[in-house]
């Protein structure tokens, strides 16, 4: 079907743009046809009934409008500074306008004389109020030119600005276009939805967004708007999930053997938690249903996923099949197989590990028994999914730490079979539920809310540098008790280079302070090779050295139980939910643990209502929603490699919460009756689903 929407014209045709303009449309704000114009939305309103006084001006406000006269224009300055100024002023007091572009045309067109309006945003300059480059127009004209008391803004850049197209101009842009759009446009929404949720039509919440007659009208159309977007990533998520499952047909582990059973009877060292029993409960109603399972298990750090992953593989191998586990790190796939052959000691199950410095007899052993079956667990790093790993029957997949995998690793380790195995994946990042329900709103949800018993909880302090002595001195009495610190810096991409050189400067410090041969001090970081990361690490968890410095590569799983102290260098560099996993790493034993936050004296405030989280509370779901709303959905973990295929236009994850499940439940209720969205009452979603993802399908998630 050829369609000549109106609104896929390019943006060079409204008038009023042109070629340059629309060079610099494209280039600046993604702007190329008449719909991107539509959809570029005002980030916020201005009240152009409201007038400020000039006594009441202060350059902490934000857009100011006044009424007034020009009192007469000069010209300051030399060279870059030339600039034009107007003493502007009220019945209040006076101000100074300045202009250093433009200047001619603002002195013959604006003479002194009549009353003006002036809007901009006042400054300060030797004790004077300014506004530099205000709007201004004559008062008698304004009056005619408004229509709406809320007026659009629109951010724009300094190029625009340069080429006048400020947000004043991007206004009467969105005014012309509105103008050539004569038809009302098609609804994107079926019509039994628009009516059903009372929403605002798209005609006129497309009119409405750009201008308001008011805040109730305006409330309106970002909703529908806001309701339309969000609507649309639930229903494609979940059409998504529904086709796989009509699609896939899974393995059925029917039951539950005596891998299983010997393991829980005489090999589990503790009594399962609550939400252990509960998560293994939803696994295998996964796993005996007859779909592939595609599951999210979230849970706090040490709230004993790794067992839960365990007893899932066994089920597994109960049934005949083999499973896997990849993690992250080769630290932590090597502690995975240490702790699963431990735990797995007396049963009869072959289990391996295959990592990048596997050497080549071991692969080829491990090779050969993956194919004729004897090897029932693998486990290993990004080496799994090499094309050369080949499995005779993956009934399972386990991802550890899942958010450290791009999509297309994880999608690649999925197809080493035939027939999609069950998938679960795993993280000890919390995300924030409905966050989680687009990120990863195509995998049900398992969640381990409750630690096991006995733990106490870490105690969190806050030294900034100056206070240094004090923390050492702190750390020499925990060694003397027996205990054993962590030191970590922060390793940023950005700025790797001098993040080694605070760790190796940081090391030269400690080092000093806690001298050979009365300290051991052991160190890791991510440029080491791997032969030497073990040593160091195995010097660490033996108890030979009482501290490990390190970079971030021991956020992710090291357990050493007898570790006590954690000291977090440059913690303010550090994002919540990377400080929740670093404190994660120690309060494993049974003794008092300790988090030490070192940061500079000077902190930007966002930064100190970080740490201050981070002392208040050590729940992982609330700092992961501090964080959401402190930084925005873009900076949490995992977020950038989401299923969110374009920028979001109006909504917030962080803020739009309840209308995100809302509108996910609004969307299952829609794919329950009508799985294939074949009913014509319908057929409008599927157009849009179309237009909006179709080219963008590879993102999809895990599976
Ligand atoms: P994570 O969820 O961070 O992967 P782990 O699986 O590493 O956590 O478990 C953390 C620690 O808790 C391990 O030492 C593990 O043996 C222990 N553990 C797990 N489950 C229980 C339980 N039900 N009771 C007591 N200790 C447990
Ligand atoms: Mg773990």
């Amino acid at each position: 079907m050829i369609t000549t929407d109106i609104l896929d014209s390019n943006i060079t045709y409204l008038p009023g743009v042109g070629p340059k303009r629309a060079e610099l449309l494209n280039k600046e704000l993604s702007i190329y046809n008449f719909r991107d114009l539509l959809y570029y939305f005002p980030y916020k309103y201005i009240d152009r009934t409201k007038y400020y006084k000039i006594e009441e001006l202060d350059p902490d406000l934000p857009l100011v409008q006044i009424k007034g006269f020009i009192r007469g224009y000069s010209t300051e300055g030399h060279g870059k500074g030339k600039r034009l100024t107007a003493d502007f002023q009220d019945e209040t007091g006076t101000i100074k306008l300045v202009w250093f572009k433009g200047t001619k045309w603002i002195s013959g067109n604006y003479p002194p004389g009549p009353e003006y309006v002036i809007f901009g945003k006042p400054g300060v300059f030797n004790g004077i109020i300014n506004i530099i480059h205000p709007e201004i127009e004559a008062s008698d004209k304004l009056t005619e030119r408004i229509s709406s008391a809320l007026q659009a803004q629109y951010s724009t850049t300094e190029k625009l600005k340069d080429n006048f197209l400020t947000s004043k101009n991007i206004s009467k842009l969105a005014g012309n276009l509105l103008k050539q759009l004569k038809l009302k446009l098609p609804e994107t929404l079926p019509s039994w939805i628009v009516k059903h949720y009372g929403l605002m039509e798209l005609d006129q919440a497309l009119r409405k967004i750009h201008f308001p007659s008011g805040p109730e009208e305006l409330e309106k159309a970002r909703y529908r708007l806001k309701f339309e977007e969000l609507f649309y990533i639930q229903l494609n998520l979940i059409r998504f999930k529904t086709n796989r499952s009509l699609k896939n047909k899974g393995f059925i582990f029917s039951t539950v053997g005596t891998y299983f059973n010997s393991f829980y009877n005489n090999n589990l060292p503790f009594r399962l938690t609550e939400a252990q029993k509960k998560v293994m409960k939803e696994i295998r109603r996964d796993l005996g249903s007859g779909k592939q399972m595609n599951r999210l298990l979230q849970g706090d750090v040490g709230s004993g996923k790794t067992l839960v992953a365990l007893m899932s593989m066994l089920i597994a191998i109960d049934n005949g099949y083999q499973a896997c586990i990849m993690a992250p790190t080769e630290i932590l796939a090597n502690q995975h197989y240490q702790t699963i052959s431990a735990l797995l000691r007396g049963i009869d199950i072959k289990v391996c590990l295959l990592t990048g410095s596997s050497k080549k007899a071991d692969r080829k052993i491990i090779a050969e028994s993956l194919l004729d079956r004897s090897l029932n667990i693998l486990i290993g790093t990004h080496a799994l999914i090499e094309d050369n790993v080949r499995f005779s029957n993956l009934g399972l997949v386990i991802i550890d730490e899942q958010h450290r995998f791009g999509v297309e690793q994880r999608s690649r380790l999925w197809q080493k079979n035939l027939h999609p195995p069950h998938v679960l994946v795993m993280t000890a990042t919390p995300i924030p539920r409905t966050l989680a329900m687009t990120l990863y709103g195509d995998l049900d949800v398992s969640v381990i809310d409750e630690l096991p018993p006995g733990r106490v909880p870490v105690k969190t302090m806050h030294f900034n540098d100056r206070e240094r002595n004090k923390v050492f001195g702190f750390v020499r009495n925990q060694i003397r008790e027996g205990r054993q610190v962590y030191f970590v810096y922060p390793l940023i991409k950005e700025s790797e280079t001098m993040d080694y050189k605070d760790l190796e400067d940081g090391w030269d410090t400690i080092s000093r302070v806690f001298p050979s041969p009365e300290y051991c001090i052991s160190i890791l970081h991510g440029k080491m090779a791997p032969a030497d990361k073990e040593r160091s690490m195995k010097l660490f968890k033996d108890g030979h050295a009482q501290i490990l410095v390190a970079t971030t590569v021991i956020e992710v799983g090291v357990d050493v139980p007898n570790a006590s102290v954690m000291v977090i260098e440059s913690a303010e560099r550090f994002g919540l939910s990377q400080l929740h996993q670093l404190r994660g790493r120690v309060g494993r034993g049974a003794d008092q643990s300790y988090c030490i936050l070192m940061s500079s004296d000077k902190l930007s405030k966002e930064a100190l209502k970080r740490l201050e989280v981070m002392i208040r509370s050590s729940d992982g779901f609330e700092i992961a929603e501090t964080d959401l709303q402190l930084r925005g959905p873009g900076d949490i973990e995992g977020t950038q490699q989401s299923g969110i295929p374009f920028d979001l236009k109006i909504s917030n994850l962080a803020r739009d919460g309840q209308l995100i499940e809302y509108v996910r439940r609004i969307a299952e209720g829609i794919m329950n009756t009508d799985p294939t969205l074949s009913d014509t009452k319908n057929a409008v979603l599927v157009m849009e689903l179309r237009r909006l993802f179709s080219l963008k399908q590879s993102w999809s998630n895990i599976s």
